[in-house]
């Protein structure tokens, strides 16, 4: 998979994707990503991206001909399968998206920031616009990084256990069950004895209905 951000601030993406299973994926080839500093296709001897607002009020806005510029030499490389914006009024970011956009093959991701972009560019090169919750971050770099964090370690042969992502919670429509790790006693605090007992099915049955506590506990809406 290739994945291609679009940014002001390069420099915020750089830290979240080089490290851990997202620099380790890249390391074994099966992503690649690249950051494009938006700066890079203006135009204007200063190099600016953003302007005033029409209409006038608060906060600056991006720029359409940049935008368009970088998206039309990226577009001109390959063919993506999605040009996703990340905006707080996008769709909100779930398993399912996340499980679809993993089988992608190109993907461009724009990261907004200070107003947001000139709506030109969300009516007229974007496919896709994705929140990451309801609230309003600076800029889109975190929600993208999110994105692409979630995505990256769906692909296969990322995760060292393929099917540890599958025993993740929203995968099957429940939470994840608890998990320890040793000692098994800590202060007289134990773990589950069945943990203990080397009897899989058994194992098995434990979590899968720890799975279905946890989410009636917490997320009865997933039961529905
Ligand atoms: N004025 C806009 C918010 C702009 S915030 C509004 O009220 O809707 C600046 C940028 O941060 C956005 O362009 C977007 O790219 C990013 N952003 C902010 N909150 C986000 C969220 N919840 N999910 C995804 N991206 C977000």
């Amino acid at each position: 998979m290739q994945i291609d951000i679009i940014t002001v601030l390069p420099k915020i993406l750089e830290g979240p994707l080089n490290q851990s299973i997202v620099k380790r994926a890249q390391d074994s080839n099966l992503v690649d990503i690249h950051i494009h500093d938006l700066r890079d296709f203006s135009q204007d001897k200063h190099k600016s991206v953003d302007d005033y607002q029409y209409g006038g009020g608060a906060g600056m806005v991006l720029m359409v001909e940049p935008i368009a510029r970088c998206i039309e030499s990226l577009s001109s490389k390959k063919r993506y399968d999605e040009i996703i914006y990340m905006s707080p009024d996008g769709i909100q970011l779930n398993q399912g998206i996340c499980n679809k956009l993993s089988l992608d093959k190109n993907l461009l991701i724009l990261c907004g920031h200070y107003k947001g972009v000139d709506e030109r560019v969300r009516e007229n090169f974007i496919t896709m616009e994705i929140s990451i919750g309801d609230y309003v971050l600076s800029g889109g770099e975190l929600a993208a990084a999110v994105l692409a964090d979630s995505i990256i370690r769906l692909i296969p042969g990322v995760l060292s256990d393929e099917t540890s992502a599958l025993t993740d919670s929203f995968q099957d429509g429940l939470l994840a069950p608890p998990v320890y790790t040793r000692p098994s006693d800590f202060k007289g605090m134990k773990v589950p004895p069945v943990l203990l007992s080397g009897n899989a099915a058994e194992i098995e049955k434990w979590r899968h209905k720890m799975a279905i506590e946890r989410t009636k506990e917490k997320r009865s809406d997933l039961l529905d």
